[in-house]
């Protein structure tokens, strides 16, 4: 037994019922209907009872949170801000290869990554180079 229901005489509806059917099983009907009679009020007075109780608790819970966090200072998300030359650096990619393409932008391989993902911006004179080995780039 829990502190809610102590041995005893405990009525709340838990214990009710389960009184009602140890009498229904010792074959004592009246008694049983008699003792339940009031269940369904009890039991629905105990959930409205736990669902008052829980939305208490949850409104202090909520009034006790942190404060959303903040924005990140800018410069310092990893959303692609530079998504437009991200795309035009995926079609030298594609054309010219990882390897070649980073070395005519002057950065590493390595480096890439955040580029053709749009969080880090490009040199303006790798582009340049890039956009002009495109331009003579001729297609067979
Ligand atoms: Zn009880």
């Amino acid at each position: 037994m829990t502190d809610a229901h102590p041995a005893g005489r405990c009525w709340c509806p838990v214990c009710t019922a389960a009184a009602g059917l140890l009498l229904l099983d010792r074959g004592r009907p009246d008694m049983a209907s008699r003792l339940m009679r009031g269940l369904p009020d009890a039991i629905g007075e105990a959930l409205d009872e736990v669902y008052a109780r829980g939305l208490d608790a949850g409104r202090k819970a909520a009034a006790k949170a942190k404060p959303a966090r903040p924005e990140p200072p800018s410069g310092g998300s990893a959303r692609p801000a530079f998504k437009h030359q991200a795309a035009e650096l995926i079609e030298h990619v594609d054309r010219l290869g990882l390897t070649k393409a980073a070395e005519l932008l002057g950065v590493r391989p390595g480096d890439m990554a955040g580029l053709l993902a749009g969080t880090v911006q490009a040199p303006g004179s790798g582009m340049e180079r890039l956009r002009k080995a495109a331009a003579n780039d001729i297609q067979f």
